[in-house]
């Protein structure tokens, strides 16, 4: 905030009773995140902040939430959702932590993956603040055993990775029964186009509040790398991507032959790689965009048309493993990674005959390029780093009404993976895919095919 460098949490209008509590707890100063989101969230505006755990979010707004409440009142006056269980229990503690001053709140967890009766119960006993899971608390709603009519804040925790999980139909059934009068704040690492329109449809005016400042030219590194002929194209290519290791990459080409070619090539090599061109069909090209998407495949390599419209957010790396054929499709490119304050890199090779494509760019950028020397050739005896992922298919969707907490409940059930082991999950008509961590892909199929979700078993199996 401008003006006021005051980082104190007695510049605000606090309950002294949440005041002194913040004192006992230690929390001297505020974090950025809560002085620059506490001010209009105390104010009653709907606000979107961007914030990763250890930011100090939940408290930013588990005191928004504390200070409007109404104890005497006893009625839910606030829903949190949250992707996860984990999660969920966290938010939950923090808020009663936050709370401790204040007697007789009740804050109550609502999540799938636990058995559903004593959560009737639990309701049934009433509740100021319910935190849970939008699959559990949707599923509540429709049974009748929640009711949501004068909730007067709804937050969104970790909405990013709520929508990654599939979670949207959910969040658009609850937030429908949350009366329009109310305060929606809204907390994401990252603001993929979904959130944007999530945050159209489900808030009014809101103020944003971001951490660091998101996509800006100067948070992509340029590399130009300089090849000596064709044949060391691949080898520098090989480099850089043993070298740098990306969790996700793109590599362009400008031609669809040039793009299978390559993605054979580095599947050879033992890369995670699939092409992306016009010659796949329909199905070929949503599963590869699938996994690459949910991180069971690390590298895309594509064409320019290929990768246009694609949202594909996140990517840390960035080849011209060919000079686009002009400078504003090499900006176009490069603009890929980076974004949403993510740090990305942009490596481009070029071989002497092409220069004049460099100093072209230099011209269009009005910045000289920097030619960086290649890796060192002992990265080649490293073994490329494999997709951190492995995608799941299930042979139901939601023609079976199967639903994501379904899946997510099915393979957390009994610890046999954790919530923070479950990727994406996507619905389609009779199929779903899931993203689980690479080392516990055969115990989640396993789990998956050997139990019931709805009452009965789907066949699954493990993509290549
Ligand atoms: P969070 O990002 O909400 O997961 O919070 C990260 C940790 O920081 C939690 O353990 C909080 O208890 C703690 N915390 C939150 N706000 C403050 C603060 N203003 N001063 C000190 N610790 C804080």
């Amino acid at each position: 905030m401008t003006g006021n460098n005051s980082q104190a949490f007695s510049t605000l209008s606090l309950k002294p009773a949440l005041l002194e509590n913040l004192a006992t707890l230690g929390y001297d100063e505020m974090t950025p995140i809560q002085a620059q989101s506490l001010p209009a969230i105390l104010s009653g505006q709907d606000v979107i902040a961007q914030g990763q755990t250890g930011s100090g979010k939940t408290a930013a707004f588990g005191l928004g939430i504390l200070n409007k409440l109404d104890v005497k009142r006893f009625r839910i006056q606030t829903l949190v959702l949250c992707p996860t269980r984990e999660l969920a229990d966290q938010v939950a503690k923090e808020i009663r932590r936050l709370a401790r001053s204040i007697h007789n709140i009740k804050v109550l967890t609502i999540c799938g993956g636990m058995p559903l009766g004593p959560q009737i119960g639990s309701l049934e006993h009433g509740a100021h603040i319910v935190v849970g899971t939008p699959g559990r608390i949707d599923e509540h709603l429709r049974k009748g055993t929640l009711k949501l009519e004068n909730v007067s804040t709804l937050v969104l925790d970790e909405a990013d990775r709520m929508l990654d999980m599939g979670f949207q139909d959910a969040l658009d059934a609850i937030t429908d029964q949350i009366p329009a009068e109310r305060q929606t704040l809204l907390l994401s690492a990252t603001f993929p186009s979904q959130i944007q329109k999530i945050a159209e449809r489900v808030m009014r005016d809101p103020v944003v509040v971001e951490a660091e400042s998101t996509h800006s030219g100067s948070s992509i590194a340029q590399h130009f790398y300089r090849v000596e002929s064709e044949k060391e194209r691949f080898k520098a290519l090989r480099l850089l991507l043993l070298d740098k290791a990306p969790a996700s990459g793109v590599v362009f080409c400008n031609t669809k032959r040039e793009t299978q070619d390559l993605a054979n090539e580095l599947q050879a090599f033992g890369f995670s790689a699939q092409a992306i061109h016009g010659d796949l069909d329909q199905k070929e090209r949503d599963r590869t965009l699938l996994q690459f998407a949910n991180q069971s495949v690390v590298l895309l390599v594509a064409t320019d048309v290929a990768a246009r419209g694609l949202d594909i957010e996140k990517v840390d790396l960035v080849v011209n493993y060919q000079l686009a054929r002009d400078s504003e499709v090499h900006v176009h490119r490069i603009g890929r990674t980076g974004r949403a304050g993510n740090k990305g890199t942009a490596a481009t090779l070029f071989a002497d005959n092409e220069k004049f494509k460099i100093e072209r760019i230099e011209e269009y950028l009005k910045q000289k390029v920097e030619i960086h020397p290649l890796p060192n050739e002992k990265v080649l005896f490293r073994d490329p780093e494999p997709a951190p992922m492995r995608t799941l298919q299930i042979d139901g969707g939601k023609k079976q009404k199967v639903r994501p907490g379904d899946i997510l409940g099915a393979l957390t059930r009994d610890g046999a993976l954790d919530g923070k082991e479950v990727g994406k999950i996507q619905l389609q008509d009779i199929r779903a895919f899931v993203a689980v961590s690479r080392p516990k892909a055969k115990l989640a199929l396993s789990v998956l095919t050997q139990g019931k979700m709805k009452g009965r078993q789907f066949k699954a199996r493990i993509l290549k």
